[in-house]
């Protein structure tokens, strides 16, 4: 390794406490989608003393920002997420169920790591052109709501990554992995239907059910499903059945749609349909209604040639090596949970890979796996949404996932929250933090690899990114 990029990534070492406990502080905030402002004031104060030139209010969402450090191209995106999980409150450290507020969130999906590590990835860089001299400029976001709200998306919308060379991410995981493959893409409208109350023995004919509007609209997307391409997905939830008087005709009730396709054009043109059964529904009880755009998130395009940089990044880095009571916490985390299958092979068809992580994982034995899963890059659509799509649309981006809790362990749960303080999940943060730095000092100093990335980036944007967000939506905090 150069030793410049080396000097560069020691400093994640030497700053080691500075990042954790911005980590753990974040953990103590666990401040939901959209309304994380502690969170975002403690990132503006740390990069502000990093000596970043931070930019607030980024898009126009207030708990969105970035701070950026260097001049000229290229100029690369390192991405953050904040943001807790509402009724995941637990206390640290603790290995059964054990809520440190009551009914309070926790950060069930480790985004206090993933920020704080993203952060420590663009000092990093930082450090590195300082000392260098170098051209070129790094820029952490601070991106919002990403469990809820789509934060960006919406600042896809606004342009924010079309001037970006590149963006890379990391996702705190059980598995030390490049992120390949694709998710699906996700659009939610929100349905208010209003209608007239009235007593329902006595004045039936005078009222207008909004509930028979909202079952009528569910009946007519549940006839639409026969209709659509096997990739696509639509699931409700009654947010309002208009009040529990079944003698009364409920004069509101509301009904939150999510739509879901591979491709993000696919999900604006099947919404379309949906929106047209939501007015039928209306039509046949003659109700009225209110269409809400809530959000939406596009699906990834991965970037084998990050993918690939990743990796070479992810070998030349010193994995973590853990302590007696490394392994005692993630055994008595494991214990907690059903065995779901060793985590790694979840974005891997490849039958020979998948032997591999096998037998590195003890056949799924190991509490904490401790290994590197070998390069393994896909096309396939997964389950499930991420915003990071909005970003892969616009520049070439991809992630990695490090370990930061035990094996197998299930996402949004408890047992995150308990392991989001400890060594165990310190340790896989500055893991990915090293192996971005050292990917984003590669781009720095390898245009051929840049423009390989741009010209895979171009061929599979080709169609041209949809954006789900429609033009006149706002971020909602739900
Ligand atoms: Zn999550
Ligand atoms: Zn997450």
């Amino acid at each position: 390794m150069e030793t410049m990029k080396k000097t560069a990534l020691s400093y994640i070492d030497q700053a080691a406490a500075f990042f954790t406990e911005l980590s753990d502080e974040i953990w103590g905030c666990a401040e939901l989608s959209l309304k994380e402002f502690k969170s975002t004031a403690l990132y503006v104060e740390k990069l502000k003393e990093l000596g970043f030139t931070v930019t607030e209010n980024l898009g126009g969402i207030k708990t969105s920002f970035c701070g950026s450090f260097g001049s000229g191209r290229p100029v690369i995106g390192i991405l953050g997420e904040f943001d807790a999980l509402d009724g995941l409150s637990q206390k640290a450290g603790c290995t059964e169920p054990d809520p440190l507020v009551p009914g309070g969130s926790g950060h069930g999906c480790g985004h206090n790591l993933l920020g704080a590590g993203s952060l420590a990835a663009a000092a990093a860089v930082k450090k590195y052109l300082e000392a260098t001299g170098k051209p070129g400029t790094v820029i952490f976001y601070g991106c919002p709501g990403e469990e809820g709200g789509a934060g960006k998306a919406f600042l896809a919308r606004e342009g924010v990554w079309k001037a970006l060379d590149a963006a890379v991410s990391w996702h705190p995981g059980s598995a030390n992995q490049v992120t390949s493959g694709s998710n699906t893409s996700s659009i939610q409208v929100l349905y208010n239907y209003k209608g007239i109350a009235a007593h329902a023995a006595g004045n039936p004919h005078i009222g207008r059910s909004a509930l028979d509007a909202v079952e009528l609209m569910n009946i007519g997307v549940q006839f639409l499903r026969e209709h659509m391409t096997s990739d696509c997905r639509i699931h409700y939830a009654v947010t309002d059945a208009g009040g529990i008087s079944p003698n009364v005709v409920q004069s509101r009730a509301s009904v939150l749609y999510m739509v879901r396709a591979n491709r993000v054009a696919d999900a604006v043109g099947l919404l379309k349909r949906v929106d047209k059964i939501a007015e039928g529904a209306a039509l046949m009880t003659d109700t009225t209604y209110e269409r809400v755009f809530i959000d939406g998130t596009a699906d990834v395009l991965p970037n084998y040639t990050l993918e690939k940089l990743l990796f070479a990044n992810m070998e030349a880095v010193e994995l973590p090596s853990y302590t007696a009571e490394d392994q005692a916490l993630a055994e008595a985390l494991k214990k907690t949970y059903p065995s779901s299958g060793i985590k790694g092979l979840d974005v891997c068809s490849d039958e020979a890979v998948r032997e591999q992580i096998i037998a590195m994982s003890n056949n799924g034995q190991k509490a904490i796996n401790d290994f590197l899963c070998p390069h393994f890059s896909c096309e396939e659509h997964f389950p499930g949404s991420t915003d990071v799509g909005d970003v892969s649309w616009l520049t070439p981006t991809a992630q990695i996932s490090a370990v930061c809790w035990p094996s197998g362990v299930p996402g949004h749960s408890w047992q995150i929250v308990a392991c989001g303080k400890s060594p165990l999940a310190h340790k896989g943060m500055l893991y990915a933090a090293k192996v971005m730095a050292g990917a984003v000092i590669d781009l720095l100093n390898d245009p051929e690899t840049l423009a390989a990335a741009r010209a895979e980036f171009e061929k599979r944007s080709a169609s041209g990114y949809v954006c789900p967000i429609e033009p006149d939506a706002v971020p909602i905090a739900l």
